[in-house]
């Protein structure tokens, strides 16, 4: 069966967490497997994130997991943190290394092994990790990479969500290579809708996520086909998760960016052509 999942940001006004309630509430529709929120990024504080994630978890009622890292902060205050998760309700987290903004080397972990295993010893939390189909920009090579998913996975970790990509071709060579490593678990493909293709290079660019041809090219002309950038992204967005169903995927994570549009020509997209499966495999 076809599952979708959600990934939100915490808002930094009452304006911003009133427009994700509406998003999530909007979202709600597909009937996500779960929703996610994440933590730290983009300058969000341990309060807003954790408020975010139970509001979320109890209005909507939909399985909330929350991102965690460790980078920059100490072991007492994580730990702490997972435990008022786990009383609060919350058995689901995405545990991450973070990026370390200070340029050093400041973590209470030798490694996100060791963060997952810490995580599981405080409460039996689901724990999904991530996972990078072009490789990190720090990782020393695919294989190094698959060594720590595969390192993630004996500590316990049950999913990886995957760095957003633009080339399916690369996430399946990913995947292959990944099984052949022995990694077993479910790998969700993370799926961006670009809403500003400019931000959306910069991304990509510090990130290693190569922009196919055809995505740039797209773009390019849009002044010359008459479309807007919206039009071209929805179309975009249609053909890459139709590609994933069609090569048997079940499950795509969408980073909503908080916003409803992209994210439900996505989840339309995807279950449609999952439907459109199973109608011909009853048929055949
Ligand atoms: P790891 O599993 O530790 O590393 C992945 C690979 O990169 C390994 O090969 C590892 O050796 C290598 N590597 C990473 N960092 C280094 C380093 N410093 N030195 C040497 N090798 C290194 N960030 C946030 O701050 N908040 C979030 O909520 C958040 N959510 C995310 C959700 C998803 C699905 C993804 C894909 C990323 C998310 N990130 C988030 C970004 C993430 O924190 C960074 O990509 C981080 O650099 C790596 O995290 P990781 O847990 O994958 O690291």
């Amino acid at each position: 069966m076809a599952r979708i999942s959600f990934e939100y940001f915490p808002g930094r006004s009452e304006k911003a967490n009133n427009q994700l309630e509406q998003t999530v509430s909007l979202l709600a529709e597909f009937q996500p497997e779960f929703q996610s929120v994440t933590y730290g990024a983009g300058g969000s504080d341990q309060k807003g994130s954790f408020d975010a994630v139970v509001a979320m978890q109890s209005t909507s009622g939909i399985p909330t997991a929350s991102h965690l890292t460790y980078t920059g902060a100490n072991k007492e205050d994580i730990e702490a943190f997972a435990d008022e998760l786990w009383k609060a309700g919350i058995k689901r987290i995405v545990a991450l290394r973070g990026d370390d903004l200070s340029g050093g080397n400041d973590a209470p972990f030798a490694n996100t092994p060791e963060f997952v295993a810490a995580l599981k010893k405080c409460h039996p939390f689901e724990i999904s990790v991530a996972c990078y189909p072009e490789v990190h920009p720090k990782a020393g090579s695919l294989k190094d990479d698959l060594a720590v998913l595969k390192a993630k996975q004996e500590v316990g970790a049950t999913s990886a969500i995957t760095q957003f990509f633009f080339d399916n071709s690369k996430f399946y060579e990913f995947v292959s290579q990944a099984r052949e490593t022995g990694i077993t678990i479910p790998i969700i493909p993370g799926i961006l809708p670009i809403y500003n293709f400019a931000k959306v290079c910069e991304m990509a660019e510090a990130c290693g996520t190569h922009i196919p041809d055809h995505v740039n090219e797209a773009f390019a002309n849009s002044a010359i086909c008459g479309s807007s950038d919206l039009e071209i992204a929805s179309e975009l967005l249609k053909a890459q998760v139709h590609d994933l169903a069609y090569a048997g995927y079940e499950a795509v994570h969408i980073y909503t960016l908080n916003k409803v549009p992209l994210a439900k020509v996505a989840s339309e997209a995807f279950l449609e052509a999952h439907e459109t499966i199973s109608h011909q495999r009853r048929v055949a």
